[in-house]
């Protein structure tokens, strides 16, 4: 999609600091992290939030939270947890309208969230 960052960042038109890239996600860090390890897991397809995720996403849907295990796992967050995070409308804060998972780790994380 034309206007979209995330699908800039997938093109390659807007650069970031990747740390899993393959034939259907990729991962690179938040430029405003909130945590010592914020990662976001971004399908490839263009997905405006999870409203409009439909049963043809649920493997897409579970290879972004199998990525994130697999990146919490490397960064060392496994065992002392992490936290994954899906924004839905701006009431939720979610500020890019391509869908993303935010992997939170390497702090005490507070709940409930604010
Ligand atoms: P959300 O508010 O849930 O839609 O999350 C969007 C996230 O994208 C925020 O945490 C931003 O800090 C992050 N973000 C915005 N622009 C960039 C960028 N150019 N590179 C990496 N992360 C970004
Ligand atoms: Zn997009």
């Amino acid at each position: 999609m034309a206007d979209c960052l995330f699908c800039k960042i997938i093109d390659k038109k807007i650069p970031a600091t990747v740390v899993h890239d393959d034939d259907r996600v990729i991962a690179f860090r938040d430029i405003n992290p909130q945590a010592p390890t914020h990662v976001l897991v971004v399908p490839r397809k263009h997905v405006a939030t999870l409203n409009d995720v439909t049963a043809e996403d649920h493997a897409l849907v579970g290879h972004m939270v199998t990525t994130a295990a697999a990146i919490a796992r490397a960064e060392g967050h496994a065992d002392s947890g992490w936290r994954a995070v899906w924004n839905v409308n701006a009431g939720a804060g979610q500020t890019v309208f391509h869908i993303h998972l935010h992997l939170l780790g390497g702090r005490l994380l507070g709940w409930p969230p604010g």
